[in-house]
This record gives C-alpha cells, structure tokens and sequence, in this order.
C-alpha cells in the first residue's frame, strides 16, 4: 500500500517512512533520532512486534466493548506486569497517561479535598486539577517550603500531592523522599507520574522511586506506554488494590472511552518484561545519556537536566532553536526544539533524547552535527 507523503498541521513536522530506531526515516532520509520517546530502543525490538502481531490476529483490532464491559487475558497480565515494575499491589489500564492523570484527579478526591501540584508538572496533570472537583493548588517547580506553608492552610479533608517524576521539559527528577517526608507529615497521598522514568532512570531502570531510594514508598503510580515500553498508545495506575478498585469502578476516563487494544497490551507486555529481565538497556541509556551531556557541554552548549536522558540544550530565542534543529535535521540529526507556549516566552531549547538503541558511534556523530551547525549558527 503506498501512501502520499503530505501532512496536516505543522508545515514543518517530518514525515516518518519507517520505525524509530537510532535512526529513522524522516521526509525520505534516514537521519540519526535524538529526540524520540523511544529509551529502551523498544519500539521495533522483534519481540515486541512478534508478540503485538500475535494479539492483533488472535482478537482483532479490539473488543469494541469499554473497559468496565470486559478484558482479556492479555491485558490482565500486563496489569499484574506493571503492578510488578512499581512493587505495588495491582495497576490498571488507560487508554492514556492523560485518562489516567485526570481519573486520578477526579476520583481519587473531591469536593472538600485540595490537590498540590508542581508548576512544572505535564498538561495532563494540570487538565486533572483543573477537572477535578476539588480545590487546586500550583507550588513553584521543586519549592518543598511554598508545598508546606499550602499544605498546612486549614479546610482541605484529604490531600493529594502530585509530581512528575522526570519534568519533561527541564530533565530533573523529583525529590521523592523530600516529598514523602512532607506527605507523611501533613497526612496527605503522593501521587508520581513516572511517564519519563519508569524503564529510564534508577538502578534496573525502575524509575524515580528507585533513583532515590524510596521504592514501595509512593502511594500511587501513573505512567505511559508510550515512551520507554515500546511506545504503544495506553496509560496506567499502580497502587494500593482498594484505590485502584475504587479507579475501575468510578473512574471516568477509565469507563467511558475505550481500553488499550490488544495487540498494544500484548507489545508493551513483551516490553516490560524486557525491561525487568534486562537491565542492560537501561544502563546502555545511562551511558549514551553521559556520553552525550559531556560532548555536548565540552562544545559550549549550555544545557538543563543531569538526572535523566532528557537534555534540554538551552537557546532562549524562539527563532533561533527552529533554526538550530533544522539545521540538525538538514544534516542528519533529528532534535525537537521546544518554543512557547510550551516554555515560557525567550526559553526556547532543544530537548534531546539519547535511546539505547544508539550506537557510541550514533552518539558521536551526532555530537560533530552539533558541532558543525552550532558553528554555523554562531550558538557555539
Ligand atoms: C508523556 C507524558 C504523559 C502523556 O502520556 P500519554 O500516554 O501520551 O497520554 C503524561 N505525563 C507525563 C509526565 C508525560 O511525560
């Protein structure tokens, strides 16, 4: 079947002609990828697509029922699978990590309950608080006095602290035993986002929790399938069995959209149980992320992050981060830059994301683009 190379929206967004791997095929050339979701180099590993294919011809392309209506097999296992990775007692499938973040926001609490969130959080959260019938409070990125003098404010009845676990747009992790110091003090639940650190960061690549040595800590867990687990559509929630009931039989964004297909339970299975097996990837990551930080600092790029793959390489002018990653891409590397709204206005970068599917060769290469064009551009 041949289709026709155009795109809607975004004039400039490239068009894929063929999987993410180190590299891809972007607008007709294969250029190295350095800013994809794609840590564990999972989304076209064999056994992945092997086991993806499979559920495809055994159910279809779904059950074309809700959730709450039925399940099967696959994604129970994938449920026990997850609750597994976080060492929590059960998880359940979203079709999202957006649905999860907001059922988790509009569930979980209520009228007559406060939610504290970090400025900083993904959308998905801040759509949560905004949805959610209890009150919401925004504390500045990582400021655990600001969280303290909020939290002890009279009138909430329960409260709930959510956190990103990596920030996704400056690469930091969170602070988590600093924050359960804080919840256990003030009797409020943690919820962490591990979209960017479960599979990523941590000894075995068990995530934030991991990183700071506070695993089995956190009272509830969300994530996505769609960064290190092979990059399937589909979201979760880890936790305590009697919250995650309580998320299956009240749940809206659980109950009334649809399930992860099959054939994405099925791959992100294999993925996880990839990444609990394995945890080469994980360390392969860890290198590349350092091989490429050194490089890219030893050039005279000035750069965020430290605790994770995501590198922000700081530019400030709007313009001149577009300029910068279609330069890269022009010569062979693809970057995403990163501009307002997304960042504040003059914070414009580039956010780089090594996999383990690179190479050392990858990252050095790539490393003599940057070189090159931030030469060229008079960055460096
Ligand atoms: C990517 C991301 C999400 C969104 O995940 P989806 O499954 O694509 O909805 C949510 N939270 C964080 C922190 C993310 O990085």
């Amino acid at each position: 079947m041949d289709y026709a190379p155009t795109s809607t929206g975004r004039s400039q967004k490239p068009i894929l002609g063929g999987p993410i791997g180190a590299r891809a095929i972007m607008d007709g050339r294969a250029v190295i990828v350095l800013g994809s979701n794609n840590y564990l180099g999972l989304a076209n590993h064999p056994e992945v697509i092997a086991r993806a294919k499979e559920a495809l011809e055994r159910y279809g392309a779904g059950p074309a029922l809700n959730p709450p209506l039925a399940t099967t097999p696959i994604h129970e296992a994938l449920c026990a699978a997850l609750a597994r990775f976080h060492r929590t007692e059960s998880a359940l499938l979203f079709n999202s990590c957006t649905s999860a973040n907001v059922a988790v926001a509009c569930t979980l609490v209520g009228a007559g309950d406060r939610i504290f969130s970090d400025r900083l959080n993904h959308a998905s959260i801040i759509d949560g608080c905004r949805l959610s019938a209890a009150e919401s409070r925004v504390f500045n990125h990582a400021d655990f006095a600001h969280l303290e003098a909020q939290l002890a404010e009279p009138g909430a009845s329960r409260k709930l602290v959510i956190t990103d676990g990596v920030f996704s747009m400056e690469g930091d992790a969170a602070d988590l035993a600093s924050l359960i110091q804080i919840c256990r003090r003030h009797g409020a639940a943690l919820v962490v986002d591990e979209s960017h650190a479960a599979g990523v960061i941590g000894p075995g690549g068990r995530g934030t929790a991991a990183l700071r040595g506070c695993e089995g800590q956190v009272d509830l867990v969300t994530g996505t399938l769609s960064k290190a687990f092979g990059a399937f559509a589909g979201g979760y929630v880890a936790g305590p069995a009697a919250r995650i009931r309580e998320l299956h039989d009240r749940g809206r964004f659980f109950m009334f959209t649809t399930a992860v297909s099959p054939s994405a339970a099925a791959g992100a299975l294999a993925a996880v149980e990839i990444a609990m097996r394995d945890d080469s990837l994980a360390r392969r990551l860890a290198e590349n992320t350092q091989r490429l930080r050194a490089g890219l600092a030893k050039l005279g790029f000035r750069l965020l992050g430290g605790d994770s793959p995501i590198t922000p390489i700081m530019i400030g002018n709007e313009e001149k981060a577009a300029a910068l990653s279609r330069a890269l891409l022009e010569d062979g590397v693809y970057v995403g830059a990163v501009r307002f709204p997304v960042v504040p206005r003059g914070e414009a970068r580039l956010r780089a994301q090594p996999s383990a599917a690179h190479s050392t060769a990858d990252i050095d290469e790539a490393l003599a683009v940057f070189a090159n064009v931030g030469r060229n551009l008079g960055i460096i």
